[in-house]
């Protein structure tokens, strides 16, 4: 047997982030494993956002703008995410939406390739992207005249950018760890190779910042967008953010070329003048509630800092993932699950992704009516129906992922999915 309870009770022991999950809010009585998709409330939000309402807006009103440094947080926070992703301070700005910011950085990405590499007519990205990426790149295409070439597994990637299309191809755009199946990609081997045939990448982070170490700069890599409330724990909507490397971020106007961006936004005058480096990616006035609360989700990150920081946090996200599998291979057999996330560390994220092809939206409904929370997202020709289950290193423990399992099992063995309260589906699945 892979481990008994207890045996996950003493990990949890001796687990030096444990105390990390004190800084979160967690609902009594749920296994929370959807962190990937909306982070838990950190326990200091819900003050800090009382202060920002009452003090700096209620009572300071336009003043914060100065006095609270409102003007200063797309970059104050962006250098905080920074740190997570591998960049430089000053690089980095939190802003507008993830797919917001890939447009930006995206249309500047062809641009560029417009005139430094006329004539390449595609963009390259895997067909099991996140949607909004690939209809953001749909957008993209039809205003640069150029195609969007979507392979349909990471393995044919280096084919695509190989041979005679490689010398077409403008720019590689990727998630790193992709939503549905837990793929962490090589973006430095992607990167070199995308450079080899002068292209430039976009990466997307959604799935990959605050749960793994990502090395944007190591990697040489030349844009980058994110997600606030993943794994940034942002809350709700939060604010994303975006990255130009800096031998970039000064050539092109994004094309969203707001007064924020502008740059000196107060003297208002009637021509647009970019702001010098990531500055001028910011578009119009920030969503002050919203960056506040993402400074809050964003400092649980860093706290694990002086704990081995993002390192540390991977090690325990690779432990609990791998248990997890393991658990459901060994005590969930017969029941028609299969492992779509991979089983090497170095190709796999930090969530756990089990096919079924019967009943995966219902098997889902009945985890969340025990307390275990997980999600489900539909399969297409490629893909099957998929079970996903996040971990959140920061504040998930061993003993969840052990009885997580044991419900799993529970509910495929009495069959309980089945009963139609479970059958019905919700707007958001
Ligand atoms: C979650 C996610 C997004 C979300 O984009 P929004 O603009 O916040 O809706 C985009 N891309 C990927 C890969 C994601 O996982």
């Amino acid at each position: 047997m892979t481990m008994s309870r207890d045996q996950a009770l003493a990990l949890d022991a001796k687990d030096p982030l444990a105390p990390l999950r004190a800084a979160f809010s967690l609902p009594p009585g749920r296994i929370y494993l959807d962190g990937n998709s909306l982070g838990v409330l950190p326990a200091a939000t819900s003050q800090r956002l009382r202060e920002v309402v009452e003090h700096e807006w209620g009572t300071e009103l336009i003043e914060s703008w100065n006095s609270a440094g409102w003007i200063e947080q797309p970059g104050r926070i962006g250098d905080k995410i920074a740190r997570l992703v591998g960049v430089g301070p000053g690089e980095l700005v939190a802003a507008d939406s993830t797919s917001v910011n890939l447009y930006k950085v995206l249309h500047a990405a062809c641009a560029m390739q417009r005139a430094d590499r006329p004539g390449r007519r595609l963009i390259v990205s895997e067909r099991s992207n996140f949607p909004t990426d690939l209809y953001i790149a749909q957008s993209v295409a039809r205003e640069f005249g150029l195609e969007l070439k979507l392979v349909d597994a990471p393995e044919a990637l280096p084919a695509a950018l190989g041979g005679e299309s490689g010398a077409e191809v403008a720019v590689l755009m990727l998630t790193q760890v992709n939503y549905r199946t837990g793929v962490l990609l090589d973006m430095a081997a992607l990167t070199a190779a995308a450079h080899g045939v002068g292209a430039l990448t976009v990466w997307d982070l959604a799935h990959s910042a605050g749960a793994l170490p990502v090395a944007l700069k190591d990697c040489d890599a030349d844009f980058a967008i994110g997600c606030g409330y993943k794994y940034l724990n942002g809350g709700p909507g939060a604010p994303a953010f975006v990255w130009a490397h800096p031998r970039h971020a000064d050539r092109f106007w994004q094309p969203l070329s707001g007064w924020m961006g502008h740059a000196a936004p107060f003297e208002f005058t009637s021509d647009y003048r970019p702001a010098p480096g990531i500055g001028r990616y910011l578009c119009g006035t920030p969503a002050i509630l919203g960056m506040a609360a993402l400074e809050c989700g964003v400092d649980t990150v860093l706290a694990a800092e002086p704990l081995g920081g993002l390192a540390a946090l991977r090690a325990k996200s690779l432990a609990l993932t791998d248990l997890f599998a393991n658990l459901v291979e060994e005590r969930c057999t017969g029941h028609g699950l299969t492992l779509v996330s991979p089983r090497e560390p170095a190709r796999r994220g930090s969530q756990v992704c089990l096919a079924r092809d019967e009943g995966a939206y219902a098997i889902v409904q009945a985890l969340i009516a025990r307390g275990v929370v997980g999600d489900f997202r539909a399969g297409d020709a490629q893909v099957p129906d998929i079970l996903r289950f996040g971990f959140t290193p920061l504040y998930t423990r061993f003993v969840e992922a052990w009885d997580a399992v044991e419900h799993l099992r529970a509910v495929l063995e009495s069959g309980e999915w089945k009963r139609a309260e479970f059958n019905r589906r919700n707007a958001v699945t």
